[in-house]
């Protein structure tokens, strides 16, 4: 008899969207003439730039004819691609990363998930909390966990608080020796964004502890003051240390689009159990040759146009775009009483719900007074709890109706 993998059995996610959904519908059922608008998932909204558009095209033309069809290309990406990022996104900043060491994929949601491939099943594993899912339950999934408490806290995990008591600042647990961390900064649900000293501190602590740092810097572009870092490698010593992942789903617009890259340096290096050292990019590219059969020609294309002139301006006035809309919910929310976090590097409002109210309250509360959907700050995480996310993935039209309604009806 076939057996299943028990752990999906253990998972609690699945939880926090489909309750939403369910308010909604009743709501909407209750009240059929109300215009609902949703801000809360972290879906792009506004088209692709035009270059990507137009170099795709040019792509789709080149598969037509037989001279210049393409049929699977490298695993780890076309090189043209891997050294415009290495150049442009790395080297730029001064980081020393390679072409080489940039795998292109479908997306950092897969990657971050996939990376547990490559590492042991017996790592102490940290994770801010609140916490994009997808890390914790990718690791649910693999077993590095027990099951889950009345709060959502899996055992075996470390969870580490990101709320206003500590500025949205994930301590370094220097009380204890952990082994694989995962950071995202700037970060989702929280729109926080971390200092180069943050950082630092986290990557003197990985290397003490000969720990492994999982960077998810999706975020990157909406960093809005140049001297915070870009890339965990702006820090010295991350090489030895860290794993970055990068998407161009939210600067780009690729999220239906879909490309990503993961940037593991050559000198990154753990132990074997017989002692001997293992470079962590031979093993990612043992398994993505293995698993992975590379990006569509187009699609690659298409990112690589985000790098030419035009790509570039397009993509500024794009970021600049959703961060005009964080903007304005702040500024609005701010005006109507509540306290708002986030949303200057990140596409992210982090509301402070008012004192006594959970964060389904105000859940409940902006839908049955203004008719807005967000996602409650529990379903990241126990300390989420209290907390709402607003997103700014949305049209200045439907921003600013929501803004209209906060303000004339919830006062708080
Ligand atoms: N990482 C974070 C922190 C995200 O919030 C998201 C998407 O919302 C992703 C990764 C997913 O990126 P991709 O579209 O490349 O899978």
């Amino acid at each position: 008899m076939v057996k299943i993998n028990e752990n999906y059995l253990k998972l609690k996610a699945g939880y926090l969207f489909p309750e939403i959904a369910r308010r909604v519908n009743t709501f909407a059922e209750n009240n059929p003439d109300a215009d609902i608008i949703k801000l809360g998932i972290g879906d792009v909204t506004e088209p692709l730039p035009q270059a990507c558009c137009d170099a795709m095209a040019k792509a789709v033309d080149e598969m037509r004819d037989r001279a210049t069809f393409k049929g699977y290309g490298p695993e780890q990406g076309y090189p043209w691609l891997r050294e415009k990022i290495a150049s442009h996104d790395y080297q730029r900043r001064g980081c020393d990363i390679d072409a080489s060491e940039i795998f292109i994929s479908d997306g950092s949601k897969c990657d971050t998930g996939n990376i547990l491939d490559i590492l042991g099943d017996d790592n102490a594993i940290a994770v801010t909390d609140p916490v994009y899912p997808v890390y914790v339950d990718t690791n649910v999934m693999a077993g590095h966990t027990g099951p889950a408490n009345d709060e959502g806290k899996y055992e075996g995990l470390l969870y580490i608080p990101i709320t206003a008591d500590n500025n949205f600042t994930a301590k370094v647990p220097t009380d204890q020796k952990v082994d694989l961390i995962y950071l995202c900064f700037p970060n989702n649900p929280t729109g926080a964004v971390a200092t180069k000293e943050h950082l630092q501190e986290w990557v003197n602590y990985a290397k003490s502890v000969d720990a492994l740092i999982l960077f998810d810097a999706a975020y990157e572009a909406y960093i809005t003051d140049d001297s915070l870092p870009h890339s965990i490698y702006e820090v010295e010593g991350a090489k030895d240390c860290a794993i970055e992942f990068r998407s161009f789903s939210k600067n780009a617009g690729f999220t239906g689009t879909r490309c990503a890259l993961t940037v593991i340096p050559k000198t990154l290096t753990a132990k074997a159990s017989d002692g001997s050292e293992v470079q962590l990019w031979q093993l990612w590219n043992r398994r993505h040759s293995t698993k992975f059969n590379g990006v569509s020609y187009i699609v690659q294309r298409g990112a690589e146009a985000v790098y030419s002139e035009q790509g570039q301006a397009e993509v500024k006035a794009l970021v600049n775009f959703y961060l005009e809309n964080a903007k304005i919910i702040r500024e609005k929310l701010t005006a109507a009483g509540l306290t708002v976090y986030g949303g200057i590097h990140a596409p992210y409002i982090w509301v402070q719900a008012p004192e006594g109210l959970s964060s389904w309250d105000l859940f409940d509360k902006l839908l049955n007074a203004a008719n807005i959907v967000g996602t409650p700050g529990s379903g990241f995480g126990a300390a989420g709890e209290g907390y709402f996310r607003i997103s700014a993935f949305n049209s200045r039209e439907n921003v600013n109706e929501a803004m209209k309604r906060i303000t004339e009806n919830l006062k708080v």
